[in-house]
């Protein structure tokens, strides 16, 4: 063990901004986010070379809970919501990494597989993650608009083969109550749709929005899942703890898609610290993404192997419920894959050769099918 003092706790801006709490009124924690980098320098100690620009091209959204989180600069939190000047000086990526846009029958809505949509309600969200894969979309006006909300719901009206809605953003969840009701009434009301998602990170990133009043509305629209975002255990706080606790209180089942992120989470040891944390607040790894080929995202980008490296570290080292799914998106619009490290290591006429997560060997007799 290292002695304490070197672990560097301090939190250069903890003077002026109070909240780790977890009370405080959603809107009021998302007006004080900053946004901009008169907001920037009076509110935090950082310096970032270039910022007007960076965020002239990605917005920028930190809210003050979120802010909370930084211990110190350059580190996970820090990483995921602060702007980087690689994002405009390494241009290696694409615009849009996984094709949504041509796979969209009616904007804002992408039609990939046989059985289910992705269905983008809100432009917004309660923090900007510097690696989001729709950076090109998200913070910026007239992407979701009344007019393609209408547009999503009369197509989904129309394709009785769609039995599963994945809402989505942005964040669905930074909608209004109001609106988000008015939505999701829409959506049971087509009798084909069996089960509704919401993929949010407000839970992570601004836990407050979790009200009882939210959980209230939510409860009444079963099958209803939820898909959050972690991706590291900081962010799994009193708060975060509160509002994943609600949620599943009132029946939402919920599921966590983390993002593989260079210097934020590439890690076995942080990455099963995540998983079991989790799981101790009821959330239930979903899936693991490697990063997606956006542009202005590549210094997140990890090679493949080291997301094959973290789910030997989890497999059979701790409780099947802490692995998650590892899967690429492909770029292209080729959809997810899943990829597991090599425990079939040959297949011979009689017996197939298995190694189990220790690395011992095995045999395992090939079995006739007549
Ligand atoms: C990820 C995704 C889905 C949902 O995939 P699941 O594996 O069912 O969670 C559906 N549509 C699109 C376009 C997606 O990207
Ligand atoms: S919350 Fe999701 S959609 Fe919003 S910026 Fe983060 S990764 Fe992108």
């Amino acid at each position: 063990m290292r002695p304490s003092s070197t672990t560097n706790t301090t939190r250069p801006f903890s003077t002026r901004i109070p909240t780790k709490g977890i009370t405080g009124d959603w809107r009021s924690l998302l007006s004080q986010s900053i946004s901009t980098g008169t907001a920037f320098r009076e509110k935090t100690s950082f310096e970032v070379p270039h910022l007007r620009e960076i965020i002239d091209r990605y917005p920028m959204r930190i809210n003050p809970y979120y802010l909370g989180l930084i211990e110190k600069q350059g580190d996970p939190v820090y990483r995921q919501c602060v702007p980087d000047p690689a994002e405009i000086e390494d241009d290696r990526g694409y615009e849009d990494p996984l094709n949504e846009e041509t796979l969209s029958p009616v904007p804002g809505l992408t039609h990939r597989y046989p059985d289910r949509v992705l269905f983008l309600v809100s432009n917004r969200c309660a923090m900007y993650c510097r690696f989001c894969n729709r950076k090109r979309k998200v913070g910026k006006p007239g992407v979701v608009t009344g007019a393609t909300i209408r547009e999503g719901l009369a197509y989904i009206r129309g394709h009785r083969e769609v039995r599963d809605v994945l809402l989505s953003g942005g964040d669905p969840l930074l909608l209004s109550n109001k609106m988000l009701f008015e939505i999701l009434n829409q959506l049971r009301a087509i009798p084909h749709v069996e089960i509704i998602r919401i993929g949010t990170r407000v839970p992570c990133s601004l836990p407050q929005r979790v009200t009882p009043q939210l959980t209230n509305i939510l409860r009444s629209f079963h099958p209803l899942y939820i898909n959050t975002h972690f991706n590291h255990p900081t962010e799994i706080t009193p708060a975060s703890s509160l509002a994943c606790k609600r949620l599943a209180e009132a029946g939402i089942p919920l599921g966590c898609q983390t993002v593989l992120l260079k210097g934020v989470n590439d890690d076995p040891a942080v990455m099963g610290s995540l998983m079991k944390k989790l799981l101790s607040i009821r959330v239930r790894p979903y899936y693991l993404f490697q990063g997606d080929l956006a542009r202005g995202t590549a210094h997140f980008w990890t090679p493949l192997e080291k997301g094959l490296e973290i789910m030997s570290a989890l497999r059979g080292y701790t409780s099947g419920l802490c692995v998650p799914h590892f899967a690429i998106d492909l770029p292209g619009g080729g959809g997810k894959v899943p990829l597991l490290p090599g425990y079939l290591i040959d297949k011979g006429k009689d017996f197939l050769i298995l190694k189990n997560y220790e690395g011992r060997i095995f045999h395992y007799p090939v079995i006739a099918d007549d």
